[in-house]
């Protein structure tokens, strides 16, 4: 009988947390895949970020008990400094990413910002904190003003606009038939993949958290697109602690680190440069996109 209920439970849960507006809502529909035994500590405090430090010490992380994803990660993304990680599908790329959002705990090692380990924060002031641009972004049906808004509770009219402004969302929407008012989502205007995207990027934009995650978050577009945004996505990681989860590197050169995950491991790291003289993976992976870059130009 419990086992049925779990279920149950884990909707209400899920409710009252979009009610209480304590996560993203990209978030939330990932929290329906997370652990429910993720629960702030008694005594949990805010987390307080100074300059966003972010590191990973030793990290070891299974989904199931026999079988380990990440096998001991240890790195820092630096405060306002961008780390890129690279890798083949399955590497355990997104999964790191979760375990910073904590929607799971690692099973051995910590991760900490600023020096306090988030196992020990309270989740509201943890996300609170971090702004994730995922894959895929789902929208509320609901208009397109509160999907961006939604970034920040109480925005103001002003500042939904800017965010779109800097998300090269202002044209598009000043086109729409009732502007901001436009209903989005399934039982309105269908956006395409981008339009999504840069309606994450807005909200993203409107909620300024010190420290942002792009999880493949140009993936899924044409690469005219995906130069549009990248301009925009280098403009909003400028100030503040970065990791990027990439899928063409040539979206990532700049990074202070990249990281090549294979199988939950550091394969290889270093700068664009050096790791392109190491001549591995990373150079590997290079080469066969550079080949694709020339296709796609015939
Ligand atoms: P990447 O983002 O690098 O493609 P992921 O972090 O999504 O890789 O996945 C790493 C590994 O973890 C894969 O083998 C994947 O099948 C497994 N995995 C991902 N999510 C889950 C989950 N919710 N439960 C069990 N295994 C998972
Ligand atoms: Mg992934």
């Amino acid at each position: 009988l419990m086992q049925l209920f779990r279920p149950l439970d884990l909707l209400g849960m899920v409710y009252r947390t979009i009610r209480q507006g304590l996560v993203d809502m990209d978030a939330m529909f990932q929290l329906i895949d997370t652990d429910p035994e993720i629960k702030d500590r008694p005594g949990a405090t805010s987390l307080a970020v100074s300059d966003g430090t972010v590191r990973f010490e030793n990290v070891v992380f299974a989904y199931d008990e026999d079988r380990d994803i990440l096998h001991g990660l240890d790195f820092e993304v630096p405060a306002d400094g961008t780390l890129a990680i690279v890798g083949p599908s399955g590497a355990g790329k997104s999964t790191l990413a979760r375990l910073l959002f904590r929607f799971y705990d690692p099973k051995a090692g910590r991760i900490l910002i600023d020096g306090q380990d988030i196992a020990a924060v309270t989740q509201e002031s943890l996300r609170g904190a971090i702004g994730i641009v995922p894959q895929d972004s789902v929208l509320f049906n609901d208009t397109i003003g509160y999907n961006i808004g939604y970034g920040r509770e109480g925005a103001s009219p002003a500042e939904i606009q800017e965010a779109a402004r800097g998300a090269a969302l202002d044209e598009f929407i000043a086109k729409l038939p009732d502007g901001y008012d436009t209903q989005v989502g399934e039982r309105g205007l269908k956006l395409s993949g981008g339009e999504k995207q840069r309606v994450a990027i807005a909200r993203t934009l409107l909620k300024n958290p010190p420290i942002l995650i792009l999880d493949e978050a140009t993936s899924a577009l044409d690469s005219r697109t995906e130069d549009e945004i990248q301009a925009t996505l280098a403009r909003i990681s400028e100030r503040r602690t970065t990791l990027i989860i990439a899928h063409r590197l040539s979206t990532i050169t700049h990074a202070d680190e990249i990281i090549v995950l294979n199988d939950g491991r550091i394969a290889e790291r270093g700068n664009h440069a050096s790791l392109l003289a190491q001549n591995g993976l990373y150079a590997e992976m290079w080469k066969r996109q550079a080949e694709d870059r020339q296709l796609e130009q015939v």
